[in-house]
């Protein structure tokens, strides 16, 4: 597996995009890259990456929040102009009737399209692309679903938006890579997103059972603190700890 951040930023522009991440995975034989989250900026870090939109169907989405869904129909649209017109979403409960509002929005669309949308709970097993994907729920301002890709034995683990919460420290158990958010810098009070302290803190009563942890989803008052960040998991979390930057790619 190999995993490719597009964007690793929030709603506040900045030089990151907002969110979204291909995680790369073996499908019949060939590569196939599915896209978890797709906020405003993905589409064209998809081009960036080297990717092609034509190759992307299937997109996983954790929540519904705008930076995390704002180019999914930009995308859509991108592979409708070359004659594709198939798309799987999956998501939490409220996806369906999100893009339905959106398809009403653009009705030439609507009946040009066929999109399939499963909507996904907390402790879901999916079999998808040759991989397995459990779900577990976050804790955020909106009902999330983080997401366990697991493929030959490697693991990739992506939480989305959400505090520290003992539902993700579960899903991510064994992971090679996990991805998860650190939306401000250590002392910050905030609630619905991760500190630094806030992690150290949840990492010191359960421990995190991951080989290397990277850290996305920053808000532009994280600029200068990134190393600050990594020292202070550091002290509580034995493997790696990484900043996710934009296009940066990761073998799982
Ligand atoms: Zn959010
Ligand atoms: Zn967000």
């Amino acid at each position: 597996m190999k995993l490719t951040f597009l964007g690793t930023g929030t709603g506040i522009p900045q030089a990151r995009a907002q969110s979204g991440l291909i995680i790369e995975v073996e499908a019949g034989g060939k590569k196939k890259p599915l896209l978890f989250d797709c906020g405003c900026g993905i589409l064209q870090r998809i081009y960036e990456s080297g990717y092609d939109h034509r190759d992307i169907d299937t997109i996983f989405l954790t929540h519904l929040h705008l930076d995390h869904v704002s180019d999914v129909l930009g995308l859509i649209k991108a592979n409708w102009l070359v004659g594709l017109t198939q798309t799987h979403i999956y998501g939490p409960v409220g996806t369906a009737q999100w893009f339905d509002k959106l398809m009403a929005l653009y009705p030439y669309l609507k009946d040009r399209l066929q999109v399939n949308i499963t909507e996904l709970t907390g402790g879901t097993v999916l079999k998808v692309a040759d991989c397995t994907i459990n779900t577990a729920h976050g804790c955020h301002s909106v009902t999330t679903i983080g997401y366990r890709v697991e493929q030959a034995g490697r693991i990739a683990v992506y939480t989305g938006d959400t505090e520290p919460c003992d539902s993700f420290t579960e899903l991510a158990r064994g992971a090679h890579v996990l991805v998860y958010e650190c939306s401000f810098p250590l002392g910050f009070e905030v609630d619905n997103h991760t500190t630094p302290d806030m992690l150290a803190s949840h990492i010191s009563q359960h421990p995190l059972h991951v080989d290397r942890l990277y850290l996305t989803h920053l808000y532009p008052h994280m600029q200068g603190h990134e190393q600050e960040a990594i020292d202070h998991i550091r002290t509580v979390f034995p493997g790696e700890v990484h900043i996710a930057e934009d296009l940066m790619q990761v073998d799982v």
